[in-house]
């Protein structure tokens, strides 16, 4: 089996032979979109929404939640390169659902490796690492989904560096079917 450099390495010999003239791409999103979302491995924005290279921002974080830093980006995303529609996605069977600040920060107190879980349990191995810096993060889990998007959208949309000319939608993904939902009261239209 090839490592994973590898990997990456041959698949990207594929993409360059084929890449044709999106090197002539310009840096503005052509569609004068930005998307917020989960980095979970089952999302692909691109294809979910039907976009290709140099159409849309995305950013990504765990939960597709809006952090300081996911803001900083998207007030960049505007103030630099024109996106006027913002679209906030989380999603169903988020790894951040259910999970709490001191619950993640205690496993991470017991041991910085790797969690197992299976459908009963979670074992947490425990080595000699362990630290409780992670008392200090917050970790912006989520309780309620439709509700973590509503506050998501609000508090992008009275962040003091976000211009009420841009369209802010809250929107779930249905991982099970593929299907994007808007959250009723998740939305917040340009002035
Ligand atoms: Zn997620």
């Amino acid at each position: 089996m090839l490592d994973t450099l590898t990997e990456i390495l041959n698949a990207n010999k594929t993409y360059v032979e084929s890449f044709g003239e999106k090197g002539k791409l310009n840096s503005p999103p052509q569609k004068q979109m930005a998307i917020l979302t989960c980095m979970d491995a089952r999302l692909d924005p691109a294809k979910f929404a039907g976009f290709s290279e140099g159409d849309v921002h995305v950013i990504r974080n765990a939960g597709g939640r809006a952090s300081d830093d996911a803001i900083r980006s998207l007030v960049i995303s505007h103030k630099m390169l024109g996106t006027k529609f913002w679209f906030v996605i989380q999603h169903t069977k988020c790894g951040m659902q259910g999970a709490t600040n001191d619950g993640i920060a205690q496993l991470l107190e017991e041991s910085l490796e790797t969690i197992q879980i299976d459908e009963n349990s979670a074992l947490n191995e425990k080595r000699d690492s362990g630290s409780a810096e992670g008392y200090k993060v917050d970790w912006l889990p989520i309780d309620n989904l439709e509700e973590s998007v509503k506050n998501d959208v609000f508090r992008i949309r009275n962040h003091p560096l976000v211009s009420d000319t841009i369209s802010i939608y809250g929107l779930i993904y249905d991982v099970e079917s593929g299907c994007l939902k808007q959250v009723d009261g998740a939305i917040s239209m340009a002035k």
